[in-house]
This record gives C-alpha cells, structure tokens and sequence, in this order.
C-alpha cells in the first residue's frame, strides 16, 4: 500500500475510534427493576441497545410466565396441559426433556409433578399447615414416572396430576433472556431472576451468595466467574412459623413436606440457566453426599451452606469461593 493510503486507513480509523468514544451510546449503561414471575428481577445492561433489550427482556418474561409457565394464569400452555391431563407440549418440549432427565438422574427429588402438593403450601401473609391426609392424597397424584411423553404429545396417566415449573422457571427465563440478547448490541448484562442469575460478557464476574439468615442484601460468600449462570435455593426464599417450626418451599417428593436435612442454602453454576435452577432446587433436596454426585454428573460447580454455618463448594467451585463472613467456613474435603 502507498504512504497516502496508509495515512487515509490510519486518519479513518481514528476517526471512527474517536466517534464511538464520544457515542456514549455504545457502552450505554442502565439498570432497571421489575416485577414477574412472582419475585423481584433486576437487569443491568451494557451497550448501544441496552433501552430497547431492557423492555424486550420485560414483556418476554411476562409472556413467558403468563403464557407458558405460570399454573395459575388459566391461558398458560402448563394450565391448559394441567386442566386437560396432557396434550400438546411442543411449545415446552425443550424445558420438559431437561426436566425429565434431572428427574431421573436425581431418582426423584426434583419432581414438577408435584403441583398437587405446592398447591397445599401457601405462603401468603396468612398461612395454613395442609392437612397431613390432603398431603398424602395429593402425593398420590405426583411422580414424574406416571407421565408419558414422546417428546410432543404429554399424558398424564393421572388426570389430577399438576405440572409446577416453579423450580425452574426463572432458569428458562435465563435462557430465553439469553437469546434475545445475543441477538442486540449489548456488551455486558447481569440479569437476576429471584436467585437465578444470567452473566453475560467478557470479564469475571462476582456473584454474591446470599446470607440465609440475613436480609436480602447480606452476603456469606463471593463467587468469582467467567459468564454464565448461577443459581440458588434457599429455604429462607418462602417461609412461613407455625407451631414454633419454620415451614419453606422446598418439599421433599417423598413426604410432601418441606426439605429438613440441615441445608439452608445450594448455589449451582452451569452455562444452562433452567439446568442451575432445576439442580438448585434438586441438589437441595438431596442434601450434601447425594446433592454433590449429582452436580458433578452434569459437571456444574456446587456450594452447600449449613445450619451448622459450614459452606462445601464442590465440582469447581473450590477454586472461585471467597468467603466474606466470618461466621461461616469453608470446609475442605
Ligand atoms: P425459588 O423459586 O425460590 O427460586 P426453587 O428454584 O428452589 O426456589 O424452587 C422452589 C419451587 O419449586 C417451589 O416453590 C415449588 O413450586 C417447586 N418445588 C418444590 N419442591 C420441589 C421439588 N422437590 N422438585 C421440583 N420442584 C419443586
Ligand atoms: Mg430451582
């Protein structure tokens, strides 16, 4: 090339550095708050689309929940399924096939069958203890295992049946968020559902894990990642005292009643968001020995928090684990 042809690529360029400098819009900075799938979600994006992917991360994520997911909007594909004992599942196909498999490989702990008996569970401002004959009735109308599905068609063998996704529809919002800003210019997102987060650019991230006996903005512990997503369950997430015990979210397939196996807290890192949020609720479920097989038979990162204020990061997560309380420590194996 001439002298004058460099000089004028040289000059260009510049010029075009120069203009995306002063274009604050390229790394346009914006975090907003909203309401949807039952919980707070906060997104905080980075780039010249953040405005527009923030709303379309808004509207997708009501109409993911009030048209797909929810049991209790009467439109929604799972209500529909549910009214109908089975049908047409092609629009959830996707979310069933990882959601079968996380039910066998964890023999039955995490189980979205089990809406007879969540449905029992309320957590409002003034909750009752179910009935412990309704309980086990309603058991008898749950187990993955009934459910016949060739991959379009579901049937319940058992038309009482009721599909929840409530453990792990912030998962498939990730995932969905996912791809919707793949497709916009944005440079960094951090986009938190509940206790499912969804990374997104090229950094290390540092994602707090939440102090079970704390307020929502105390932490135990910090995690230093590359992209992706994490997510955690809590027994402290929906909680009601009753008699002097304390009554969460989490059942146990077996019993119908919450999980009680002295976890408080399981945070799961994957790439897959509706994977950590599943194996989230799934490896709590299991507790510590069989919670941590699990894990590693997707190959996902796991920290386990105790009563005994003991914290196990397992699979990965050794090597990314900062503990910021003191009161808790991090036990070596
Ligand atoms: P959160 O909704 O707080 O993020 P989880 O992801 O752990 O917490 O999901 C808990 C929800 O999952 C419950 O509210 C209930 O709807 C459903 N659920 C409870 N126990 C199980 C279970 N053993 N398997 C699958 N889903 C469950
Ligand atoms: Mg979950």
């Amino acid at each position: 090339m001439k002298k004058t042809a460099v000089a004028i690529v040289i000059i260009i360029a510049a010029a075009l550095v120069a203009f995306l400098a002063y274009d604050g819009t390229v790394n346009k900075e914006i975090t907003s708050d909203f309401f949807s799938m039952n919980t707070y979600s906060t997104v905080k994006l980075k780039g010249a689309e953040s405005d527009e992917a923030a709303e379309e991360i808004r509207s997708l994520t009501e109409k993911l929940d009030t048209e797909i997911l929810s049991r209790t909007s009467s439109k929604s594909v799972v209500s529909v399924l549910n009214k109908n004992g089975g049908g047409n599942a092609e629009k959830i196909s996707d979310y069933l096939n990882v959601l079968f498999d996380v039910c066998k490989k964890s023999g039955g702990a995490f189980d979205f069958t089990l809406g007879a008996v969540s449905d029992l569970w309320s957590f409002s401002s003034n909750p009752v203890l179910p009935d412990e004959t309704a309980i086990k009735d309603a058991l008898s109308h749950s187990g993955y295992d009934k459910m016949k599905f060739d991959g379009k068609e579901i049937d319940y063998s058992d038309k009482a049946a009721v599909i929840d996704f409530g453990g792990a529809g912030k998962g498939i919002a990730l995932d969905e968020i996912k791809t919707v800003l793949e497709n916009k210019k944005i440079r960094e997102a951090v986009v938190s559902i509940g206790g499912s987060v969804l990374l997104m650019g090229d950094k290390k991230f540092t994602v707090g894990i939440r102090n079970p006996e704390g307020n929502s903005g105390s932490y135990i512990a910090k995690l230093h990642i590359p992209e992706g997503c994490v997510s955690t369950s809590g027994s402290y997430e929906q909680q009601f005292e009753f008699g002097g015990r304390k009554y969460h979210h989490i059942l146990d397939p077996e019993t119908g009643y919450p999980v009680d196996n002295g976890l408080l807290s399981v945070t799961i890192v994957s790439d897959s968001g509706i994977l950590t949020d599943a194996l989230s609720t799934a490896c709590f479920v299991l507790g510590y020995e069989k919670g941590k097989e699990l894990a590693e038979n997707y190959g996902c990162g796991v920290v386990f928090v105790t009563e005994e204020k003991k914290v196990y990061a397992e699979n990965g997560a050794e090597n990314y684990i900062e503990i910021t309380d003191n009161a808790y420590t991090l036990v070596m194996q």
